[in-house]
Parts: structure tokens; C-alpha cells; sequence
């Protein structure tokens, strides 16, 4: 028994039944503060490990964005849930090459991934949520964020638990079952005020489902597969899909913009991925299989290209990223 399933069934008896969305916090807050998870090594690869195109394209959005929309200088870099930092170190790269040098401020609670981002980003500042971001225009990145915040999820309108059953974690009911999230939609909701009370833009990308609906996509993953989301609490990575119709409706109720939705490899097509790949090809003719693979990983539909999506919020008196129409 994981320690955590340990000190999860001790709350399950002294205060009953617990929900879905009190046991994916607590997995995910157990897991993240423990390990790195990245990589080859880890549990799950994320499109910013896969290649340093990724980052790149989103700091050039960013900062095309900025300018666009006069270059207020004291615009800042936020990243939610920054893993090992590769994303912002590749995307600041560009954004310094548009002439910004911004602040850069990151939302992360996991102590390890906070050491592995100082070293690729020095000089950042973290936070434990977004309420206590500096009030100033913000570039925003999240990536395979909103995906960790965890779910509620409701059989025949009852919430559903996880209790202890023949000897067992166990779930207390199934069916058709509709999830929300109060997490994610809060998330978004901050975000999106800070956009129109100081300017700027975010991207989110995730993976997900662009309408509201039933199903569950509760998910884990361990060592890069699948595993039965109740197995092992605290040491595998505990997901859902992104419903993104909720994530607009949260961003518009704020104030926000929001642009339509597009597959990954859509979005990076446009934003100019091959272009990028032939650059880095000319000049790493050692490195053309690798880099044609990760393109092909991060864009083709029946790998992350379709799966994956992305969108962007924005001050209404800021003008939509790149990529999006
Ligand atoms: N964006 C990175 C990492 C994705 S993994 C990449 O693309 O590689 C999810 C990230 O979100 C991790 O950095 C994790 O520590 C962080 N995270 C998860 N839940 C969080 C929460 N509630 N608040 C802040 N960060 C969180």
C-alpha cells in the first residue's frame, strides 16, 4: 500500500466516503511534490520535451501578440504549472529576440519542480495560485495544466465517492457519469479578470473535448500507460479531459475574448512549425531524423495533433494571438 492510500483510507474511515475531486487533489498534490515526472524516465512526455519548437512558437505568439498591441513594457512572462521550465526557457528565447525582456513569474506548488525550473529559468518568481500574480499586461502559457485540477464527477445526478470496499479503494456508484470542474473553471475565471483589468493574452493548451457532455475521462498514467485510476494513489499521474466549452464560458463571464479552438497541429502549422523545423534542420543536419519525429509526434492527428487543442484568451483591448483563426 502507497503511503498516501494509507493515510486516504484513515480519512475515508474517520470522515466517510470521499469525493472524486478530494481524492484526485490529494493524489495529484502527493504525486507532484514528490517526483519529476517528465520524461523518458517518468510518466508522461509533454509537447515541450518532445521539441524546443513548441516553446519557441508560443513565445513568438506571445510576443507578435505584445506588439500588436502597442508593447506595453511592463508586460509580464506567466506560466501555469511550468513543469521543468523547458517551455518558458524556449519561449522566452523568442519573446527576448522581439525586443521584450519581461519579469517572469510562475504558478507551481510541486518543491521539485520548482528547483528543476530555477535552474532552467533564473531569476523567476513563484507562486502557490494566481491570486498573488503582480497586477500588470500578462503573456500567459498553460500547458497540461487545466488537465491536472481535478473533477467533480456525478452519476444520475449524485456526486460520486470513492469509499473502501473489499478491502479496497473503490468507486460508490457508475453509470453515465457528467464531470465539471469548479477547480479549472476558477482557474480560468482569475486568468481571465487579470486579462481585462491590466491587458494581455493566454494560451491553454490541453487535451480534451471542444463541447460539453457526458463521459468520463478521468485517467492515470504511469511509466507511459494507462493504469486503473484507484491503483496506487500518489504515484501516477491522476487527469481528465479539458472540457473546453466550460473553459470559455468561464473566460467570458470574466470579460475575456475568446478565439476559436484548434487541434495542436493546426495551431503550430499556422504559427510556422516547418519553417522552424527547416531552420533547425540547416543548421543540426545531424539532428534531421529527430527533428522531422518530433514535428511529426506534436502535429499528426493520430499522434498529439488532433487529441491535443488549443486557445487563447485575451483582453478585449487586445487583439487575438496568432494561429487561432
Ligand atoms: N507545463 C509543463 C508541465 C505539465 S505537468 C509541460 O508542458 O511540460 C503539470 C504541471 O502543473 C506541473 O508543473 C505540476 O506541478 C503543476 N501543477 C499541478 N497542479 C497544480 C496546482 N494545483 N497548482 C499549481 N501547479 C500545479
Amino acid at each position: 500500500m502507497t503511503p498516501l492510500e494509507r493515510a486516504l483510507r484513515g480519512r475515508i474511515l474517520a470522515e466517510g466516503p470521499m469525493t472524486v475531486e478530494a481524492f484526485m487533489a490529494a493524489c495529484n498534490a502527493y504525486y507532484y511534490s514528490t517526483r519529476d515526472p517528465l520524461g523518458a524516465s517518468g510518466d508522461f512526455t509533454t509537447a515541450p520535451e518532445i521539441s524546443q519548437t513548441f516553446g519557441e512558437l508560443a513565445g513568438a505568439c506571445l510576443a507578435d501578440c505584445w506588439a500588436r498591441a502597442g508593447g506595453p513594457n511592463d508586460a509580464i512572462y506567466v506560466e501555469l504549472g511550468p513543469g521543468r521550465g523547458t517551455l518558458a526557457a524556449d519561449a522566452l528565447r523568442a519573446i527576448r529576440s522581439a525586443s521584450l525582456d519581461p519579469q517572469v513569474h510562475f504558478v507551481e506548488t510541486s518543491a521539485v519542480l520548482r528547483e528543476a525550473q530555477a535552474k532552467a529559468v533564473p531569476g523567476a518568481t513563484w507562486h502557490d495560485d494566481i491570486e498573488s500574480l503582480p497586477e500588470a499586461p500578462l503573456l500567459v502559457v498553460a500547458n497540461e495544466f487545466l488537465d491536472a485540477l481535478p473533477v467533480r464527477q456525478f452519476a444520475g445526478g449524485i456526486e460520486r465517492k470513492v469509499v473502501i470496499a473489499a478491502g479496497g479503494l473503490a468507486f460508490d456508484r457508475g453509470g453515465e457519469i457528467v464531470e465539471t470542474s469548479p477547480a479549472r473553471d476558477e482557474a480560468v475565471s482569475q486568468i481571465a479578470k487579470r486579462l481585462v483589468a491590466n491587458g494581455g493574452a493566454a494560451l491553454l493548451v490541453d487535451y480534451g473535448h471542444p463541447k460539453s457532455g457526458p463521459g468520463d475521462t478521468l485517467q492515470a498514467v504511469r511509466a507511459h500507460g494507462f493504469v486503473p485510476v484507484l491503483d496506487h494513489p500518489g504515484e501516477q499521474d491522476l487527469t481528465a479531459h479539458v472540457d473546453f466549452e466550460a473553459v470559455a464560458k468561464a473566460a467570458r463571464e470574466a470579460g475575456a475574448s475568446v478565439t476559436p479552438l484548434v487541434p495542436q497541429g493546426r495551431w503550430l502549422e499556422r504559427l510556422g512549425i516547418s519553417a522552424r523545423a527547416r531552420a533547425l534542420t540547416k543548421a543540426h543536419p545531424d539532428r534531421t531524423a529527430e527533428i522531422a519525429s518530433a514535428v511529426h509526434r506534436l502535429c499528426d492527428p493520430d499522434q498529439m495533433g488532433e487529441l491535443f487543442k488549443a486557445v487563447a484568451i485575451h483582453s478585449p483591448g487586445w487583439p487575438a494571438p496568432g494561429g487561432f483563426e
